[in-house]
């Protein structure tokens, strides 16, 4: 069998070839071509999870499951926070074909999938980004959301400046843009055109009322019930988009605790980013509209970049 490893995928899985990868599986998602299970997740111990994501292209395409260790203190040991393998099953004769490295896949298709969402989302004229969280996520976000729009300045927050000024100057070097340090949440997401809350945070760590008429946020940080990023307002203010209905109803933490609060239903949703991909579903309707979209990752995406870097010539 073969296998693909971290730097191969990091080499070959180029973000504008991802973007277009999850544009398509999204889309394919929202018409039921792909099949899925709602992810299985083992708590370990110390907040240390053990998932499983099965999943398929479609009746006669690839299918297959990541596998995946999410140990959150890894960062502190220079590792990656997600550690697996994304097992890949060819659909003539059923055998499993490749694994991959599911670390690499994970940091790539996870910010691809936010900058398909902020494409069709945020305003044309978007030219601000802020990006709460200095880990690998807030590195693959900053470079997958200057490919869908012409950014001025990137604005970095995390709980540790040490953490956000290391991050500001690899993408200052990087992106060729202005980067500022923000000293809080608040000022770095008051004057945001797109926001990407990408920590490992179990509480709020913004209000939405700091969210300027006319922003894109994604959510991405909370990828299960329990965590959660941001206060209920931020969801309730937002014309609300997410990667699966089914999956954020059970799943999608800030949207349940919104609900339970009897503040919304699940009408909130307007809905999944490949309805709106396919023109199904309106997006943004006007220049003062606040978006969301509500991430929690999706196994179509992992299978896709899979299937693409071990079937497809670059
Ligand atoms: P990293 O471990 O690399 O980075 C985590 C970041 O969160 C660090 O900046 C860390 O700060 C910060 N952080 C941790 N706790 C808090 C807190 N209480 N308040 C504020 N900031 C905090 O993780 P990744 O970048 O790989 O992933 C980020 C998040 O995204 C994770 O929660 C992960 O589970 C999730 N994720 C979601 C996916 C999806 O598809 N929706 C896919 C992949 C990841 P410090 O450096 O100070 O520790």
């Amino acid at each position: 069998m073969r296998y693909i490893d971290r730097d191969e995928i990091a080499e070959r899985l180029s973000y504008d070839r991802c973007i277009a990868i999850v544009r398509e599986a999204m889309i394919a998602f929202s018409t039921g071509e792909t099949k899925q299970l709602l992810r299985s997740i083992l708590p370990l111990s110390e907040g240390r999870l053990f998932g499983v994501m099965p999943g398929a292209l479609g009746a006669h395409k690839a299918f297959g499951a990541k596998i995946l260790s999410v140990f959150k203190d890894n960062a502190l040991k220079g590792k990656q926070s997600h550690q697996g393998v994304v097992l890949l099953f060819e659909p003539d004769g059923g055998a499993p074909v490749c694994m991959l490295h599911a670390g690499e896949i994970t940091a790539i298709r996870t910010a691809a999938a936010s900058a398909v969402a902020t494409d069709v989302l945020a305003r044309t004229d978007a030219r601000r980004l802020s990006i709460l969280g200095t880990g690998e996520q807030a590195i693959t976000h900053a470079r997958a959301i200057s490919k869908v729009r012409k950014l001025e300045t990137l604005v970095v927050w995390g709980r540790s400046a040490n953490h956000a000024t290391k991050l500001a100057d690899k993408m200052r070097g990087e992106l060729n843009i202005e980067v500022v340090v923000a000293p809080t949440t608040r000022v770095a997401v008051v004057d945001a055109d797109i926001v990407c809350t990408v920590t490992s945070a179990v509480e709020p760590i913004m209000e939405g009322k700091w969210l300027r008429p006319g922003a894109h946020i994604n959510l991405v940080g909370s990828s299960y019930a329990g965590p959660v990023e941001v206060d209920n307002e931020t969801v309730t203010r937002a014309r609300f988009f997410v990667d699966s209905r089914e999956g954020v109803i059970a799943q999608g933490a800030e949207f349940v605790n919104a609900k339970k609060a009897g503040l919304i239903g699940d009408d909130h949703i307007v809905g999944e980013i490949g309805e709106v991909l396919a023109g199904k579903i309106e997006g943004r309707r006007s220049g003062a509209e606040i978006t969301a979209y509500k991430s929690l990752g999706h196994i179509v995406q992992d299978l896709a970049s899979a299937w693409a870097l071990y079937n497809e010539k670059d």
